[in-house]
């Protein structure tokens, strides 16, 4: 093998690229594939000698076609799922081609720099910090943005009550207590069970009908906490989109000496959005943020966020050392300083060419046009006799329930059964895809549009084809 057979085979992944590309707007979006079918595409025993790569990319190529779902296509309103910018998504080819283990600055100078001028004007957009330092991490995704951040704070805390955390570990230390919102995302859970903190071990805040946190208990609940505290806040309830209040979150955090981690996975870049932007008051002033590039800033996966108010509390959680690493001269940054990993992806190329690609104003509009066309969805759907929805549509997240009646009277039993029946038929049909949640004590369907590829049109063929597996899934239980 030798270099000119990876040319010829990147020429054929760019031919593969084009026909996927090309077909991908109107190709069914997520038809269920039966698991059988891609085992025999993919499976067989070990070959004993190496296939011709180009054989070996067709074979891939072949499986995708029955079992890629079109996550990256208009009408994927999937988990908040974005899509891939077409500038994200090339530099994330280049990303590959190059292969920097970006771990520092001497092996991957560009990708060190990509990334601190990416995360200088991530810092500066979404106005984190309020003109404290803010120091940014390139994760693998919005957990492991909460993990980091969550450390951050262990670190910072810890240090103040005289106990050296990353030397010493959690035994015999201060207990610190953490307080989360009863509708905190799960992610912040698996990041407090790694962290030595426990996932059970918490003080929770009730949370109000959208999902938020209902901040006039939190005083009281902080209030009972013996040490040091940390609060999670979150910006963008995954169901319904809502944002914990947290303006007054910060006030009262500030006063009880905690310190505030917002796990804000896709609202935080409403703070991208002079619009939008009222929906997050407050959350300039927390101390810690986690979010994805790969959810709304639509550039391709793997790419979480983490920026911390307290850069040396960072750095001190995060970095490692060794004698061969060669770190960093004076005023160079290695990224693995801010991030759990050592040799990890080039992951700020394809956030830096999203940002560049899109700047400012492209960015704003994004966000904006998502969140005009989830009201329009949700208007569309709720025009509907027997359709409602169950959310105020504050952001890009619907949350809706088909009722087997037409006339719209809720039968919490059967409408469960009901919805997850039309939530089925609509990802069979394959117009678009949506999942299924449990909100509040109901199944529902869960609407999120993130991908800047959606348009006005996709909104209405979807609802279109949402209503008609509805009136037929009626017709059929009544037939
Ligand atoms: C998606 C999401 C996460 C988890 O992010 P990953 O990138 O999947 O690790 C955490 N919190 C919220 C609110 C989310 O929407």
């Amino acid at each position: 093998m030798t270099y000119s057979d990876s040319r010829r085979l990147l020429a054929q992944a760019s031919r593969i690229a084009d026909a996927y590309l090309a077909a991908l707007p109107e190709r069914p979006v997520g038809r269920p594939v039966p698991v059988a079918q891609l085992r025999d595409l993919l499976g067989g025993p070990l070959p004993e000698t190496g296939e011709a790569p180009d054989a070996v990319l067709e074979r891939l190529a072949g499986a995708a076609e029955q079992g890629v779902v079109a996550t990256t296509g208009p009408r994927y309103f999937g988990f908040v799922t974005g899509g891939s910018l077409p500038a994200a998504m090339a530099a994330d080819w280049l990303t590959a081609l190059w292969d920097q283990p970006a771990f520092g600055y001497i092996a991957g100078p560009a990708a060190a720099v990509a990334e601190e001028v990416a995360a200088a004007w991530m810092v500066e957009l979404l106005g984190l910090g309020e003109g404290r330092p803010v120091s940014t991490g390139f994760t693998s995704g919005c957990t492991m943005g909460n993990f980091t951040a969550l450390a951050a704070a262990r670190h910072a805390l810890l240090a103040k009550a005289g106990w050296d955390v990353e030397a010493k570990g959690l035994f015999g230390a201060p207990e610190v207590e953490v307080v989360v919102g009863a509708e905190a995302h799960a992610s912040v859970f698996l990041a407090l069970q790694m962290l030595g903190f426990g996932r059970a071990r918490l003080r929770q805040v009730p949370a109000d009908a959208q999902g938020r946190m209902r901040a006039e208990e939190l005083p009281a609940v902080l209030a009972a906490c013996q040490g040091p505290a940390i609060v999670c806040a979150q910006a963008g309830n995954v169901n319904s989109g809502a944002f914990d209040p947290l303006a007054a979150i910060v006030e009262a955090t500030r006063a009880h000496g905690a310190w505030l981690h917002v796990d804000s996975a896709f609202g935080l870049w409403a703070a991208a959005s002079p619009k939008l932007k009222h929906l997050a008051a407050g959350i300039e002033q927390a101390d810690s943020w986690a979010t994805d590039g790969h959810k709304w800033l639509n550039v391709g996966y793997d790419s979480g966020l983490v920026f911390v108010a307290d850069p040396q509390a960072h750095h001190a959680a995060m970095s490692l050392s060794a004698a061969y690493l060669l770190m960093a001269q004076e005023g160079e940054r290695d990224p693995c300083d801010w991030v759990p990993e050592a040799s990890r992806r080039a992951r700020g190329f394809a956030v830096y060419a999203a940002l560049r690609s899109l700047g400012r104003r492209g960015l704003a509009e994004l966000v904006e046009r998502n969140c005009a066309l989830a009201g329009r969805f949700a208007k569309r759907l709720a025009a509907e006799p027997g359709i409602s929805i169950l959310n105020d549509v504050v952001l890009n997240q619907v949350v809706v329930r088909f009722h087997a009646d037409p006339g719209g009277r809720d039968d919490p039993q059967g409408d469960d059964a009901f919805s997850k029946a039309v939530i089925a038929a609509v990802q069979q049909e394959g117009t678009c895809w949506a999942g299924g949640t449990h909100w509040r004590d109901r199944e529902a369907m869960r609407i999120s549009v993130s991908n800047w590829s959606t348009t006005e049109a996709d909104i209405e063929r979807s609802a279109d084809a949402i209503i008609r597996c509805c009136r037929a899934a009626r017709a059929a239980k009544v037939a």
